[in-house]
């Protein structure tokens, strides 16, 4: 609360002592939690999303982690849900086995989607899935910002960089609750320090700096893979707001996409220099 820092809190998928309930309630927070722990949540992590008759609340984001594969194979339950929920958030598991002969896969999985999008607008509703309307509203990066402008208390009482740092390895700590957090190198996760990053604009790109750790080895050089996924859904974002157009369908505070003749901002880097 010193530090004016928004809390965030991720749920397990039981019941929390009544003594956690409370300390938790004295302070400002959101809650993230489970699908079958969902009362009161501001965002839920979908678990059986592929069942027909997923129970969604109003005024509550939804997130749904899954494979592209699994992504592929379910779109008709992905449908149903963007006729339900307001906002969606897809979070791909797999972004370190993307190749480039899957581009043609994950081109179709995102115009299956915005088939589904530009059916709700018409209906008039506005629904939000991440990995295409996000990019329509920026006019700058807005990414995890993980190390900068977020970082995790774990339940052993450290702070690490995000939970994936903690997941990946308890040791990756950046300090504790008793001595404060101490990033080392901190401004390596930095946009400003991510000399690719900082020219490309897909702003809605996660720039994830522990997926860069693990590909590149280095928190702030992207991989091949995550810039490739992260340009087809710009390429596609903008293709969908190009249809919406032609269809009179107008979303407030929009952002035209420029077109661009590249998907990895690397092959281009000679051009920013
Ligand atoms: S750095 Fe990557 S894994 Fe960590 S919270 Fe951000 S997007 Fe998720
Ligand atoms: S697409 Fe690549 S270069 Fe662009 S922000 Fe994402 S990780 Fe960085």
């Amino acid at each position: 609360m010193k530090e004016n820092l928004n809390i965030q809190f991720v749920y397990p998928d039981y019941n929390l002592p009544a003594t956690y309930d409370e300390v938790i309630e004295s302070i400002d927070h959101t809650k993230i939690k489970p699908q079958a722990q969902s009362k009161d949540a501001d965002v839920v992590v979908l678990t059986d999303w592929k069942q027909k008759d997923v129970d969604v609340q109003e005024n509550v984001a939804y997130v749904l982690r899954t494979s592209k594969n699994e992504l592929k194979e379910n779109l008709t339950a992905i449908n149903s849900l963007l006729e339900k929920v307001h906002r969606l958030n897809i979070v791909i598991t797999d972004v370190a086995d993307f190749q480039d002969v899957d581009m043609d896969d994950y081109n179709a999985i995102l115009a299956e989607l915005s088939d589904c999008l530009l059916e709700q607008y018409k209906k008039g509703r506005a629904v939000q899935l991440n990995l295409l309307t996000d990019r329509m509203m920026l006019s700058e990066m807005n990414n995890c910002n993980a190390g900068v402008n977020n970082i995790t208390l774990a339940p052993n009482g450290k702070f690490y960089v995000c939970p994936a740092y903690y997941y990946e390895d308890v040791a990756n700590d950046i300090g504790n609750l008793e001595n404060g957090p101490n990033i080392k190198n901190a401004q390596l996760y930095k946009l400003d320090y991510a000399p690719i990053c900082r020219i490309c604009d897909a702003f809605h790109c996660k720039r994830c700096v522990w997926q860069n750790q693990q590909l590149t080895l280095d928190c702030n050089t992207p991989s091949h893979q995550q810039c490739v996924m992260a340009h087809l859904e710009r390429n596609a974002s903008r293709k969908l707001l190009q249809r919406m157009k032609e269809s009179g369908i107008r979303l407030n505070g929009y952002q035209e996409i420029k077109e661009i003749d590249y998907l990895d901002p690397f092959n281009i880097v000679n051009k920013w220099k």
